[in-house]
């Protein structure tokens, strides 16, 4: 057993690496994790097979010897508008897509696993017994959002996710696993921070493709992060025209949370959305560069004409390449469908010829989507 104090010189540590909040927990199989097999039994996964590791139900048979979890929390919440925001609904003149808010910029496992192997370092110099330490950003078989509750983090939230008091929910998860022995953050007989969702419902009723189950439990297969960024077929027709303007990830139960409305904007330059311009076709047949865009709202016009290897180039180093070059066009092409054009416009010509390309594509899915975009735009 590590001395007292020692946690509270972790979390100063951890702070001072850039981390906005940290607790310790003892891995423990917590009520919440008990769910699991269930909520899986009920196809809630999808087509998620890491979730099925059965060391997710139990930390502590994630690592052999493991005894303490350090739970490190970096906010990535930047002053850009919210999705839900009226400013951003006008019309589509330019249609645009919506990319998540945490993968606008760097990649968060890159930006977090940097500070958590910067951490693990500094507590070699502070434990000098031989001890193990593994670090996880979303590669581990645990629950990071379990672990953060239990480490006085916040509460799991009707819309699942972890909330703080001050931070509201856009922030990373980064774990370090330890065969030491810490003193948790919660001592003895002491609670995790209250759930404070009270009779609030926002993110249940403004999901759109009803992805809630009953509040607190989530159908994933329902939800639009995982239907533009881990189903690699074609997007269920029930869920395209719910899925509005978005090309990768969703995050209207978290825009909609008041807990978000006064939360502090991230000071992490990695964070702030990726500036880039894109080769596009003109009349001459030339390929100029596209006027700068971002990940923040982006225009969709350049996505169409994105190559493979362009994908790669454009999105390395970035979470949405997760999505997959077919994946993103894909998504792209129903973001189109969903727009509302002014018909005869430049614009809007320039897309149906775009569209009538991809609907002609080897790529079946990629082709499919096209041509169901264009049954409802041209
Ligand atoms: S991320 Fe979007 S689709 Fe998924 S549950 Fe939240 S509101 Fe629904
Ligand atoms: S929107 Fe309301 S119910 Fe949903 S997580 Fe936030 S506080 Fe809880």
């Amino acid at each position: 057993m590590t001395v007292p104090g020692d946690t509270a010189w972790i979390v100063n540590r951890a702070k001072s690496l850039g981390f906005d909040l940290c607790g310790v927990v003892r891995a423990d199989k917590f009520p919440e994790l008990q769910h699991t097999p269930d909520w899986l039994a009920r196809g809630y996964g999808g087509e998620m097979k890491y979730l099925f590791d059965p060391r997710r139900g139990d930390p502590r048979t994630a690592m052999p010897g493991v005894r303490s979890i350090i739970v490190c929390l970096l906010n990535y919440n930047t002053s850009h508008p919210l999705s839900t925001d009226a400013i951003l609904s006008g019309p589509d003149d330019e249609p645009r897509g919506w990319v998540s808010r945490y993968a606008w910029g760097d990649d968060y496992h890159d930006v977090l696993s940097k500070k958590l192997d910067a951490l693990a370092e500094v507590l070699r110099e502070r434990f000098p017994e031989p001890f193990q330490a593994r670090t996880y950003v979303d590669t581990g078989p645990v629950q990071e959002r379990v672990l953060a509750k239990y480490a006085g983090l916040g509460w799991l939230g009707k819309n699942t996710l972890l909330l703080n008091q001050t931070l509201g929910s856009f922030f990373f998860l980064g774990v370090i696993l330890m065969t030491l022995d810490l003193e948790p953050t919660l001592g003895a007989g002491e609670l995790p921070p209250p759930d404070l969702c009270g009779s609030c419902r926002r993110c249940l009723d403004a999901c759109p493709t009803q992805a809630f189950v009953e509040p607190y439990v989530m159908d994933a297969q329902k939800c639009i992060s995982y239907l533009t960024i881990e189903l690699r077929g074609a997007i269920p027709e029930q869920y395209r025209e719910p899925m509005g303007k978005h090309v990768f990830g969703c995050d209207i139960c978290q825009d909609v949370c008041p807990w978000n409305h006064r939360a502090p904007v991230s000071t992490v330059s990695q964070f702030q959305p990726r500036v880039f311009s894109l080769l596009e076709k003109n009349a001459s047949g030339a390929s100029p560069r596209s006027p700068e865009d971002s990940l923040f709202f982006p225009r969709l016009e350049g996505f169409l004409e994105l190559g493979e290897t362009d994908f790669r180039e454009l999105f390395r180093g970035s979470p949405v390449k997760r999505a997959k070059w077919r994946g993103l066009l894909r998504n792209a092409c129903i973001a189109l469908g969903n727009s509302r054009f002014t018909r005869g416009s430049a614009v809007h010509a320039r897309i149906c010829d775009s569209l009538k390309r991809l609907a002609a594509s080897s790529e079946l899915i990629i082709a499919e989507s096209a041509q169901w975009a264009l049954s409802r735009i041209q």
